[in-house]
């Protein structure tokens, strides 16, 4: 399937962690939505490449996950999928709520499929979401470029990246090479 045959989400999420010691720095609560278009070969989620597994979104769950985030020993929040982008009704409102309680205290770190210069030309909702991430790790699952102990990634191909200063500087700037 394209990259450019994207499918928009219907709503769903796949699992949130409360406690996850392995997306992003330090303890940090991670929401997975549901539905990803890329189908990468070797895929971490193969359930939520469906676009219906799960439970939908609802205010009780962004509560939950907001509340979630609170302790002082959370860094922040993870939103993983399934395909954040393809799923901006659950995840900008997500990204919003957080930075509207928690402002720049805790950082918001996002996997994606699609590369930082496409998300960076893309439809508003798309671009609102982008501009609130603190590290985006950009880029499909490719196996044939997979290596063990990659920092935040799992091929070669895929990129940690500081948004914020790469929205300054007009390309993308890496977080951890
Ligand atoms: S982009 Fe991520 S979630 Fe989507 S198929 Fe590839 S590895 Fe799986």
């Amino acid at each position: 399937m394209s990259a450019l045959n994207i499918v928009e989400g219907r709503g769903y999420i796949a699992k949130i962690e409360q406690h996850s010691f392995v997306d992003g720095e330090g303890v940090r609560v991670s929401l997975y939505v549901s539905g990803c278009p890329f189908q990468c070969q070797g895929c971490y989620n193969v359930a939520a490449q469906n676009f219906t597994y799960g439970e939908p979104f609802s205010e009780t769950l962004l509560e939950e996950i907001l509340a979630s985030c609170e302790p002082n020993y959370i860094t922040g929040l993870s939103i993983l999928g399934g395909e954040p982008f393809c799923n901006v009704d659950i995840t900008l409102k997500v990204a919003q709520a957080f930075r509207q309680k928690f402002g720049q205290r805790k950082t918001l770190w996002v996997w994606t499929g699609f590369l930082f210069e496409y998300l960076s030309r893309t439809t508003n909702k798309r671009f609102q979401l982008l501009s609130l991430i603190d590290v985006l790790i950009d880029g499909p699952f490719i196996q044939a470029l997979y290596q063990p102990n990659l920092p935040y990634k799992g091929s070669l191909n895929q990129r940690v990246i500081d948004v914020q200063a790469s929205l300054n500087e007009g390309k993308p700037v890496t977080y951890i090479a």
